[in-house]
């Protein structure tokens, strides 16, 4: 496994989020080296969405530090995070229906020198260039993710933040899109991946943090988290 230089990369310090009254993040304390892919893993409710969504600005009741290769980020608007380096792909994946693959993907403002060119878009994703003149609603399930993930590298972040990009996903596009992080990282990206789906977890990510009621309670290398699929498995209610 690579050397990851964890003084690069995210830095999240007791992050706490709300709902109204309600608690959904609890203190959360996480980082994500360059060229590293963390997992966040736990059941429904766990506070996953909220925390992807609190790391990019989308909560407004938050309170905690994020930072960015040493940026502090915390009291920065949402087009701000992106610019320093931020890049988040929801679990709706977000594809503009009425547009083109080609114009969805020429639609994401590059905001960092890292920005993916077109060309190499398609030679990493030759599914998004057979499709290239395709409608947004025309897309499968695996195309859509590919697209939403391709969207977000063009722009040139740094950090790829994943909301369950596995889900409901035949399994010759999960191993794609396990493919696709990797090379990712390996380019030394910093990525954060929320996942139900603990086999393909084992695959992709060097470590893992398991999230319960909004709290990190466990953090795991990958090696023990293999170790203890079957009980991660039963937690997860899989
Ligand atoms: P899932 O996998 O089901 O999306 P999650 O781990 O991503 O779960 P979150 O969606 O972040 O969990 O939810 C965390 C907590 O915040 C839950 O208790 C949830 O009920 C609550 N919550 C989420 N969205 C809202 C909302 N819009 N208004 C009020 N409470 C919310």
């Amino acid at each position: 496994m690579a050397e990851h230089n964890l003084d690069l990369g995210l830095v999240v310090e007791g992050l706490s989020a709300w709902y109204g009254e309600a608690k959904a993040l609890d203190g959360v304390c996480l980082r994500v080296g360059a060229g590293e892919v963390v997992t966040l893993v736990g059941r429904n409710g766990a506070g996953k969405t909220t925390l992807l969504r609190a790391l990019m600005g989308l909560h407004r009741q938050q309170q905690g530090v994020v930072r960015f290769d040493g940026v502090d980020l915390t009291r920065l608007p949402v087009h701000r995070r992106a610019r320093a380096g931020l890049g988040w792909v929801p679990d709706d994946r977000g594809i503009y229906a009425t547009l083109t693959v080609e114009e969805n993907l020429l639609l994401a403002p590059i905001t960092g020198a890292r920005g993916w060119s077109m060309e190499r878009i398609y030679d990493t994703f030759g599914v998004l260039a057979q499709r290239r003149a395709a409608l947004g609603t025309t897309l499968s399930g695996g195309e859509q993710q590919m697209l939403a993930i391709a969207r977000v590298l063009r722009t040139g972040a740094r950090v790829l933040l994943l909301d369950e990009p596995t889900e409901g996903l035949a399994p010759v596009i999960v191993q794609r899109i396990g493919e696709i992080i990797r090379l990712v990282a390996d380019d030394g990206v910093a990525v954060l991946l929320v996942e139900q789906n603990v086999r393909f977890a084992s695959t992709v990510a060097h470590r893992h943090y398991l999230l319960a009621q909004g709290r990190v309670v466990e953090h795991l290398a990958n090696t023990e988290f293999k170790e203890r699929r079957e009980e991660l498995f039963a937690y997860l209610g899989m």
